[in-house]
């Protein structure tokens, strides 16, 4: 999921009751009733199921009873066990199932659930289970269950860790309006009274989120992608407005998704679905979007490659949602607390993405922008803890599971230093649970066995702990030798050191070089022969690490007498506020901003302790402030917003 969403709900709680952990799911059946002018819905749903513990005496399905009188409501008119009419209870949206003899260990059983009932169209939200919207004049319907809102409009069992194994979905609806929805359009059977009946099919295992539709008198266009390494292409069916200003702009970001499909199918593993499809279904929503399984649903503007935005944002929601096919769908977060392996991961793949499609440059702008974010506030961890993983509001934190835990994937990308290797990580983690589910302790796992590196720490303090660090580099040279002091703080007192490697770019009358270390402890002193007068040090070049840093240097000879400064806010748009000691005052500095390859841009005196620095000019980016006197010289980052 990607998007701005709005939630005026409480969630009515996550009723994982314990009874339907005794039966799996082997197939679903749905054969629904469905309008584009409202969200009302009848029918029928099928349930293939097997007993898992040793007996089962009652079968319990989710379905929301009522939720606000009035509003949404599901009311269930009969049930059939194996195809005996059986007695029910609906209540605390579960239905109880009594059965009339109990089933042992891996019996087979069929349980059809007939029902009728209104969703959630009247409140003023995108997502919670089924959606009506208006645009261009065309009023459509659509679904978005994530995390737990299946329940408002089929009954299912929503445990992440029982995927069906295959679901067929007849949707009938007037003869205007075509569907959307997961796998293969099997048939389409015209009815009497200006109906038709669609007949989707999808034969991979699926989570009940995943499961989707959208109807409408909307548009279809059909195209094919080109997979790696084979004759096969890939079926690409979507739908959408065809009237609409951004149809062009839609078929840019369909073409552009071909190319995404090649990519991820070499660095990943071939896409999962391969023998059904992939596509869109567009939605009257501006911004959003959902990876349901081979077919996403997503807003008409998210796909606008006519956006005048340099960076391109439709580009970052046509790759998250796409390579949510493999993070998220095919490997699914065997708990929500893992919603990382689903977000962080689908978020990343924008940036890696961008590397290779686009350009290092827009890949860099990207991952610091996922800094900042990450930045704007001290803490919270990637793993989502069980006080919030049942509030779909906090779940679903953009700054924590979208931005930072891209970030630390980034990181680990970097603590491997071997791309092939870090793309094998992933390989594998997919195909060791592949169209299954898995939890980060499985993915670490993986990574620790395919590179032989240790994780431990890097999951203690990047995913299981809070904020990020906080590094202050002194540096200092003295004939043939570089020393440098790097003194970690932190941003949270919930993580108090992050054992990492940093990387270093030394600037010297010779030219530039990176060196490499690593902090073990709070305050680490590094020797290192460099023959050559050094200028200036940046610290992590490359964006590889969510931090924070100050470099403070001193020359030699004058090691007691390092001056430092401060800049804030950073990051800024039209002021930032330089604060620099009396020191610097008295020794008449001059500071000096430069672009991030170096290039000088303007100058101002220091007259006092705060100096005002317009940078409204300036075009968005990070940038350099040195702050230099005749003996001493020291730079700090900043990034213009
Ligand atoms: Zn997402």
């Amino acid at each position: 999921m990607l998007g701005i969403f709005l939630i005026i709900l409480n969630s009515p709680g996550f009723s994982q009751h314990d009874l339907e952990k005794k039966y799996d799911v082997n197939q679903y059946i749905l054969d629904l009733a469905v309008s584009n002018s409202s969200t009302a819905i009848s029918g029928n749903v099928i349930i293939n199921a097997s007993v898992a513990a040793a007996t089962l005496d009652t079968f319990v399905v989710d379905l929301i009873d009522t939720l606000l009188p009035g509003y949404t409501y599901m009311v269930v008119d009969s049930v059939f066990i194996d195809g005996v009419l059986t007695g029910f209870q609906h209540h605390d949206h579960l239905v109880f199932i009594p059965l009339a003899s109990p089933l042992s260990q891996d019996q087979l059983f069929s349980a059809q659930i007939f029902y009728h009932g209104k969703g959630t169209a009247n409140y003023s939200t995108n997502y919670n289970g089924i959606g009506k919207k208006t645009y261009m004049g065309i009023i459509h319907t659509y679904t978005h269950s994530e995390p737990d809102w299946s329940k408002v409009w089929w009954p299912c069992k929503q445990i992440l860790n029982d995927k069906a194994d295959s679901v067929t979905f007849y949707i009938t609806t007037d003869s205007s309006n075509i569907t959307g929805s997961n796998g293969i359009l099997s048939s389409t059977e015209i009815l009497p009274g200006g109906k038709v009946k669609y007949k989707w099919e999808t034969k991979y295992p699926i989570d009940f989120y995943l499961i989707s539709f959208v109807v409408g008198p909307l548009d279809k266009y059909i195209t094919y992608a080109q997979l790696p390494n084979t004759q096969d292409t890939l079926l690409l069916q979507n739908i959408l407005f065809a009237n609409s200003i951004y149809y062009p702009a839609h078929l840019k970001a369909i073409d552009k998704t071909k190319q995404l499909v090649y990519l991820f199918s070499e660095l990943f593993g071939m896409y999962p679905f391969k023998d059904e499809k992939y596509g869109y279904s567009v939605i009257g929503t501006p911004l959003g979007a959902m990876e349901h399984q081979t077919m996403c649903t997503i807003g008409y503007q998210a796909m606008d490659t006519t956006s005048a935005h340099y960076y391109s944002y439709y580009f970052w929601y046509v790759a998250h949602e796409l390579a949510h096919q493999w993070f998220g769908d095919y490997v699914t977060c065997s708990e929500w607390n893992y919603l990382w392996l689903n977000e962080g991961f689908a978020s990343y793949m924008e940036y890696v993405a961008l590397q290779h499609l686009e350009s290092q440059a827009k890949a860099d702008y990207w991952i610091q922008n996922a800094h900042n974010k990450v930045v704007s506030l001290p803490g919270g961890s990637v793993y989502v803890p069980d006080s919030l993983a049942s509030d779909e509001n906090k779940l679903f934190d953009y700054r924590l599971q979208y931005k930072k835990g891209a970030s630390i994937l980034h990181t680990l990308r970097y603590e491997i230093n071997n791309d092939s290797l870090f793309f094998a990580v992933l390989r594998d983690y997919l195909s060791a649970y592949a169209y299954s589910v898995a939890s980060a302790e499985d993915f670490k796992q993986i990574a620790e066995t395919t590179t032989g590196i240790d994780f431990t720490d890097f999951f203690d303090q990047w995913y299981y702990g809070q904020g990020y660090p906080v590094f202050h580099i002194y540096w200092d040279q003295g004939n043939d030798t570089l020393t440098i002091e790097s003194e970690q703080l932190t941003s949270s007192q919930e993580t108090t050191l992050f054992k990492t490697h940093f990387d270093l770019k030394i600037n010297s009358v010779a030219g530039d070089t990176v060196i490499r270390l690593f902090q073990e402890t709070n305050i680490e002193t590094y020797k290192i022969f460099f023959p050559e007068t050094v200028i200036s040090v940046e610290f992590d070049p490359e964006f590889w690490l969510i931090q924070a840093n100050e470099i403070v240097v001193s020359t030699a000879g004058n090691a007691g007498d390092p001056f430092s400064f401060r800049l804030m806010p950073n990051p800024a748009s039209d002021y930032i506020i330089v604060m620099v000691d009396q020191k610097a005052i008295l020794q008449k500095s001059m500071i000096s901003v430069y672009d991030i390859r170096g290039q000088f841009l303007f100058q101002q005196k220091i007259l006092q302790n705060k100096t005002n620095l317009d940078i409204s000019m300036l075009d968005k980016g990070v940038y350099l402030v040195q702050l230099q006197n005749h003996k001493n010289r020291a730079v700090l980052k900043f990034v213009k917003e």
